[in-house]
């Protein structure tokens, strides 16, 4: 019998086979299954399709004319909210895992893709499809690096499985709506996080390195609303590093080529999405953004704390002022990086005005990256909404 999956033929390619993206490749996992006969179509680095997955997705693309939109995406709600008993060890308050813990618990999915990491390795991810909540606790916490969390999306197939969950960063998710009606299930639930300046796992040492006190030592790490970036070490303590003394020139080339032309920074094309940079700092920042994603975020309700998400202050002079100081990858001396540190927490960008900040300078990095790189992909793999936001600022040739 002829399979009226095509894709049964493929072959995945072996881990050191170069990948159809080349360098631009972020490791979203599809290649490393039959799925890869898809990857002309689906791989978000060879053919950015937002706008057309935003329609398949959630009925519509965004709002170009609407700020929100044009920032943050399609969607129905925005808040801030917080886990009242927040999770031992996750990364903020842990309501990724607890939706995902629920929608189990009450069967309306048989599976959770989501990542754990090797026993060797705190930070070396291993994607797995949970099936009890132990061990969706298990993936609980950031994997700073890339994660081909897709690699499992075979065993889907074969586990029979009808009703999944999927956690994921942007790139993963764009290749996974690609191929999502390939996958024989009834429902598909996507909860994204948003994503940025992700790197190697190699890539993540030299950071560390070159950033942190003790390396060894991270467990957890967040570019934080204060402008520094905290370090969680294992004895508990907190290291705080602020963004302006980074070494940027030691840095440059350390963020992975795929992240640096990236622009789906808040996962447009998931159902429901959990960060943090639109909200209060040591709250989450929750975009629900169709009734899927709505369905999801009443599960946990009775378990958070919630407040409408606001927004303070004028990010643009900040934006314009870091475009020139990244690109010459100026680094500021420690006392000079600690004080404008704080007078820009004082006076600087807060909540939705502050994700808008983050957007903008990655956005303005990624897309000078981009033209200079990669010219002949300027036109077609920055997206409308990318192109708009950087079309704000004077930019360097
Ligand atoms: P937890 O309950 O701790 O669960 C974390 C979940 O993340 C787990 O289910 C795990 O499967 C999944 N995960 C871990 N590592 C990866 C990975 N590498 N790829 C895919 N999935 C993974 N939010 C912002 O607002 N701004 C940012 O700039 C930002 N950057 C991020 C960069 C990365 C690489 C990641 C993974 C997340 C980023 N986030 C960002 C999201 C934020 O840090 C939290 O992950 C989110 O708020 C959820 O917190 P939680 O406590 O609810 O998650
Ligand atoms: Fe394949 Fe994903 Fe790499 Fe694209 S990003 S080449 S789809 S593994």
């Amino acid at each position: 019998m002829t399979s009226i999956y095509p894709h049964k033929k493929a072959k995945a390619l072996k881990p050191t086979s170069r990948r159809p993206a080349k360098e631009l490749c972020s490791e979203c996992g599809l290649c490393d299954t039959y799925y890869i006969h898809y990857v002309k179509e689906a791989c978000a680095f060879l053919n950015q399709q937002i706008g057309v997955l935003e329609q398949q997705t959630h009925q519509r693309s965004r709002n170009l004319d609407h700020e929100n939109e044009l920032y943050f995406g399609v969607h129905q709600d925005m808040i801030a909210a917080r886990k009242q008993q927040p999770i031992e060890g996750s990364q903020w308050t842990g309501i990724v895992s607890s939706i995902a813990i629920e929608m189990l618990n009450l069967g309306l999915v048989e599976g959770v893709v989501c990542v754990q990491n090797t026993k060797e390795d705190r930070f070396q991810p291993m994607p797995v499809i949970a099936r009890t909540p132990e061990e969706i606790l298990a993936a609980r916490v950031n994997k700073p690096t890339l994660s081909p969390n897709l690699s499992v999306l075979e065993q889907i197939e074969q586990s029979g499985m009808k009703r999944l969950l999927v956690i994921g960063v942007g790139c993963q998710i764009q290749a996974l709506r690609a191929v999502e009606k390939q996958l024989g299930l009834e429902k598909l639930y996507v909860l994204g996080t948003p994503c940025v300046d992700n790197v190697t796992r190699a890539g993540l040492q030299k950071f560390l390195e070159t950033t942190s006190r003790s390396p060894d030592t991270v467990v957890h790490y967040e570019f934080m609303q204060d402008f520094r970036i905290h370090f969680k070490h294992k004895d508990g303590s907190i290291e705080k590093v602020p963004f302006f003394g980074l070494k940027t020139n030691q840095l440059k080339d350390v963020f992975a080529p795929s992240c640096m032309t990236c622009f789906d920074y808040v996962n447009s094309l998931a159902d429901l999405v959990v960060g943090y940079m639109g909200a209060p700092f040591g709250w989450q920042w929750i975009i629900v953004r169709n009734d899927t994603g709505k369905q999801m975020l009443d599960l946990v309700q009775n378990q958070l704390d919630t407040q409408p998400v606001t927004s303070q202050g004028n990010r643009k002079e900040a934006v314009q002022q870091s475009i020139p100081a990244y690109d010459k990858g100026v680094t500021l001396p420690m006392w000079a990086a600690k004080l404008m540190g704080v007078v820009i927490e004082k006076i600087g960008p807060k909540g939705l005005e502050y994700g808008r900040f983050s957007i903008d300078s990655h956005f303005t990095r990624n897309y000078l990256y981009v033209k200079r790189n990669y010219p002949q992909k300027l036109a077609t793999h920055v997206p409308e909404f990318a192109k708009r936001i950087v079309g704000q600022y004077k930019l360097p040739n």
